[in-house]
């Protein structure tokens, strides 16, 4: 399979360099990503054979071009419950669609897929970035759930990972092995916080984030949170810290 990449140009704290479309052989696209004219018009020119769009997951930096796509291409949209209204297969874990194995992963969104071919390429929306971290919000994403799916990527092995937004990583495995211990550093860390007095989200914050850009202060407070669901749904901190705003 022949595979390349167009990438948007819709640049930010969330999408990197912008989103990444992956162009396989002439005929499928991987996360169309939104509906810039000038991006529409690149996948059209690089794809004059387009039959299937397949999409990760709903957010507004990977799913809204596969609308004008299939009006002006006839293609079918391949992607999970909850995506788009104008899907025309709605795909579920283990199966399969030219060719490419749907994987769900839940986390980042509820609803999120990656796709998996034979040859170990891996397509990973925003599960696993080309670098940095991706984003946790709950109580739609669900850093329990987060922390399965990455095992389950692990455990099939994958040569190479193509993510959504930064470069394509030919360290598969040791990328999804830093992802699983930067998680686990995170929840020791707010573990840590607790035991030194954190009352709440923002002690927290300060004493794990001590010089974090005030732009950033939200994010970071979300993915605390986020562990700290976790760390409740497991026991391991009391459900009084339960209102923490
Ligand atoms: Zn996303």
């Amino acid at each position: 399979m022949n595979i390349r990449s167009i990438t948007a140009p819709n640049p930010g704290p969330f999408t990197l360099d912008g989103t990444r479309t992956y162009l396989l052989d002439d005929h499928a696209v991987i996360d169309p990503g939104p509906a810039i004219d000038s991006h529409i018009d690149a996948i059209r020119a690089a794809m004059p054979n387009l039959r299937t769009i397949f999409i990760t997951h709903r957010h507004a930096d990977h799913a809204p071009a596969a609308i004008p796509l299939k009006r002006a291409t006839n293609a079918q949209i391949v992607a999970p419950r909850g995506v788009l209204d104008e899907t025309d297969r709605i795909v579920n874990d283990g199966d399969v669609v030219d060719a490419l194995e749907v994987i769900a992963t839940p986390g980042h969104t509820s609803e999120h897929v990656c796709f998996l071919t034979n040859d170990g390429d891996l397509f990973t929306g925003d599960t696993i970035l080309g670098f940095g971290t991706t984003a946790i919000f709950p109580p739609d994403g669900n850093m329990a759930d987060y922390l399965r799916s990455l095992h389950k990527l692990r455990a099939r092995n994958p040569k190479r990972i193509h993510p959504a937004h930064g470069p394509t990583r030919d360290d598969a495995v040791a990328l999804i092995d830093e992802y699983i211990a930067h998680r686990l550093e995170r929840e020791r860390q707010v573990l840590d916080a607790l035991a030194r007095g954190a009352t709440t989200i923002s002690d927290m914050r300060t004493l794990i984030y001590p010089d974090l850009d005030e732009r950033l202060h939200r994010a970071a407070e979300v993915q605390l949170r986020a562990h700290l669901i976790k760390l409740q749904d497991e026991g391991r901190v009391p459900l009084a810290f339960g209102s923490w705003d």
